[in-house]
C-alpha cells in the first residue's frame, strides 16, 4: 500500500468506526517479556520480534492502528528500573515496530504517552516535569514517524470524580484533541454508561476502549474487583473476571450504536476479542479465515459460534 493511499485518522472517523487494539503491556507480561510491577516495556529492545508478532496478530484481527509500545516508557518509569540510558532507543525501536508491522497492512500508527506517576495537580512544578517527559518521548515518535499521538489512562483525576472526566474530556476537545474518550480500568459495562455522558458533552469523535472484564455498578473498575476469598487479584489473577470474545463483541455494537467511532479494547485484551470486536461491526478480517466453524466439531456441533446471538443478546439486555 502506497504511503498516498494511506487514509488518516480524520478521514477514517469521517467515513466510519476506527477499531484500537491495546493491551499490549499485559499480554506481553502474560508471554513472559515485560516484568509486573514496573511494567516497563524493555521488551522493545530485549526481544523486538515478540512486540512485531503481537502487533502483527492485531493487525490480522482487524486493528486500524497500531500504538507505538511506548507505555511507560517515559523517563521517570525508566529510572525506576535502571534504564534511563535506554529511554530513546527504547522510544525510537517502538515506533519504528509499529511502523514496519503497519506497513503490513493498511493500518496507521500512533506514538504514545501516558500517565507518569508525576504529576500532581495540586503541584504546578510538576506539570513541567511531565511535559518534559512527554515532549522527548513525542519527538523522538515524531522523527520516527507517527500518524497521530495517543495520551492515555490520564485518570489522576480518580474514578469518583465522574463530573471532572467527562469536562476534562469537554476540554481536550475545546483544546484541538482530534478524538476524546476512556480507555482501560473499566470493563465494557461499567464504561459504556461514563461514554454515553462524553458523547454528550463533545461534538467531535469520541474513543472507548475498555479492558476486557466483568466491572459492574458495584465494583467499576479493575483495580476494584475481589473474589471470594481474596480482597485484591488485580492485576495477576483477574482471570475468573475475563470477557468472553462474544461480550467484547456486544460491546463494539453497544458502543456503535451509541456513536462511538474509535472502539477499541485495553489491558488484558487479545487478539481473539479483536476480531470478535471487527466481525461484530460487520467486517472481514484477514484472521477471519479461521473464525469458529464449530458445526464442524466432531462432539460439540451446538456450541457457541460467531453466529450465535444469544451471549450477545444477554449481555446487551443487561446495559
Ligand atoms: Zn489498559
Amino acid at each position: 500500500m502506497s504511503e498516498t493511499r494511506r487514509r488518516g485518522i480524520a478521514e477514517r472517523l469521517r467515513d466510519g468506526t476506527v477499531l484500537g487494539a491495546e493491551g499490549y503491556v499485559f499480554e506481553l507480561e502474560r508471554r513472559g517479556y515485560i516484568k509486573a510491577g514496573p511494567y516497563v516495556p524493555e521488551v522493545v529492545l530485549d526481544f523486538p520480534g515478540a512486540v512485531t508478532e503481537l502487533h502483527r496478530e492485531f493487525l490480522r484481527a482487524g486493528a486500524d492502528v497500531m500504538v507505538a509500545l511506548t507505555y511507560y516508557a517515559h523517563r521517570e518509569k525508566l529510572r525506576v528500573i535502571g534504564r534511563e540510558a535506554d529511554l530513546e532507543a527504547m522510544n525510537r525501536q517502538a515506533v519504528r515496530i509499529a511502523r514496519a508491522a503497519a506497513r503490513e497492512g493498511d493500518a496507521l500508527v500512533a506514538g504514545n504517552v501516558c500517565n507518569t506517576w508525576a504529576y500532581d495537580p495540586d503541584d504546578a512544578s510538576t506539570a513541567a516535569a511531565v511535559r518534559a517527559m512527554y515532549a522527548e518521548q513525542l519527538g523522538w515518535a515524531a522523527e520516527e514517524g507517527i500518524d497521530f499521538v495517543i495520551s492515555e489512562t490520564n485518570d489522576y483525576l480518580g474514578e469518583a470524580l465522574i463530573a471532572l472526566e467527562v469536562k476534562a474530556c469537554r476540554i481536550l476537545a475545546d483544546q484541538g484533541a482530534t478524538i476524546v474518550g476512556l480507555n482501560c480500568d473499566r470493563g465494557p459495562q461499567s464504561m459504556l454508561s461514563l461514554i454515553r455522558a462524553v458523547r454528550d458533552a463533545v461534538d467531535g469523535p469520541v474513543a472507548a476502549q475498555p479492558v476486557p472484564y466483568r466491572t459492574d455498578a458495584d465494583f467499576p473498575t479493575m483495580q476494584s474487583l475481589k473474589s471470594a476469598t481474596v480482597e485484591r487479584i488485580f492485576p495477576l489473577a483477574m482471570e475468573p473476571f475475563g470477557c468472553t470474545r462474544f461480550e467484547m463483541a456486544g460491546f463494539a455494537r453497544a458502543a456503535q450504536d451509541l456513536g462511538v467511532s474509535y472502539i477499541g479494547i485495553c489491558c488484558g485484551g487479545g487478539p481473539h476479542h479483536v476480531r470478535a470486536m471487527a466481525e461484530a461491526l460487520g467486517r472481514q478480517v484477514p484472521a477471519s479465515k479461521y473464525s469458529p466453524s464449530m458445526e464442524l466439531h466432531p462432539m460439540f456441533r451446538d456450541g457457541i459460534t460467531a453466529k450465535d446471538s444469544t451471549f450477545l443478546d444477554a449481555w446487551n439486555a443487561r446495559l
